[in-house]
């Protein structure tokens, strides 16, 4: 059976999505020039919508892009197209392109920025995976030097990622990890990454190239809250290879167990009980915390 059509938000309207077209002639779509955001959505709530709309803007400021709506503006974009779709859990896209120009790169050209919402779901991984963890690959691809581009840009540009996950799933896993020019672990493909080591909970610092991810502050208060010590240091693999767990965060894949590196098994080889209890309360954080959305 096919998908049930979505109702779509495109620069102030919301259509059905046979009807939600962008121009090929949209910088988005020529150069990856634009910006965007995942968003979840639990129980009729939206989960940290205000700190991904922070991010949105902060992405947006940061290459010029003028957004045509305000802050407040946005967040009802994003209520209203999830009540049109009648949807309580899911997963929201929100992109802002730099709109339509000529075929050169210049933004200037580009007199409107767009943007699109779309209230969907999404679901990188089966639930036995949720079960059992995931199986990661170092990554030749590196994350990119800030002095190119700023990580904290989250840009319609992924293909270094892209990239990534193309090695990942080469050889023989699902996600993979990704080090910086200097050779510390930034982060996965769309994940953050942490490892517990001797009562600790060692995590890659922003600075070293990985996104500041939402779910990554969400981690570090639900472990503040469990009294587990949190140190940001600078990880190598052979951090990963002789940790006691590790578990990724992100919007789309939550909080997942990371059990096997490069064909080595990551402590016992399966989620440990930190790892556990961490994707429980995140559950049940995500699940009762967030703006509400007022259905018709
Ligand atoms: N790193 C990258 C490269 C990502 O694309 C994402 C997903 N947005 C993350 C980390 C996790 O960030 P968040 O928890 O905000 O979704």
């Amino acid at each position: 059976m096919a998908a049930p059509s979505l109702l779509i938000y495109l620069d102030g309207n919301i259509v059905p999505e046979s009807e939600a077209k962008i121009s090929v002639f949209d910088h988005g779509l020529l150069y990856g020039d634009g910006v965007f955001e995942g968003i979840r959505f639990y129980n009729g709530r939206v989960f940290r919508l205000t700190e991904h709309l922070e991010r949105l803007y902060e992405s947006s400021r940061s290459i010029l892009l003028n957004v045509p709506l305000n802050f407040e503006e946005m967040e009802k974009a994003v209520l209203d197209t999830i009540a049109a779709n009648n949807l309580r859990d899911g997963y929201i896209r929100l992109l802002i392109t730099r709109g339509v120009g000529p075929l050169g790169l210049n933004p200037y050209q580009c007199p409107k920025a767009s943007v699109v919402v779309i209230a969907s779901s999404i679901s990188l991984y089966p639930q036995e995976k949720y079960d059992l963890g995931l199986t990661m690959v170092t990554c030749a691809t590196r994350r990119p030097s800030p002095a190119a581009l700023s990580p904290q840009v989250k840009s319609l540009n992924y293909l270094n990622n892209i990239m990534a996950k193309i090695e990942a799933i080469q050889g023989g896993g699902e996600e993979g990890v990704m080090l910086n020019e200097q050779g510390f672990v930034a982060e996965c493909t769309g994940d953050n990454i942490f490892i517990l080591k001797r009562g600790e909970v060692l995590t890659p610092p922003i600075a070293a190239g990985g996104l500041d991810g939402i779910t990554r502050r969400v981690a570090i208060e639900l472990l503040a809250e469990l009294g587990v010590p949190l140190r940001e240091v600078n990880l190598t693999r052979h951090d990963i290879f002789t940790a006691e767990e590790c578990f990724l965060t992100g919007t789309a894949a939550e909080v997942i167990a990371g059990v096997m590196l490069d064909r080595r098994p990551i402590g016992t080889g399966k989620p440990g009980p930190l790892t556990k209890q961490l994707v429980e309360k995140f559950k049940a954080l995500a699940n009762s915390t967030g703006t509400p959305i007022t259905y018709p």
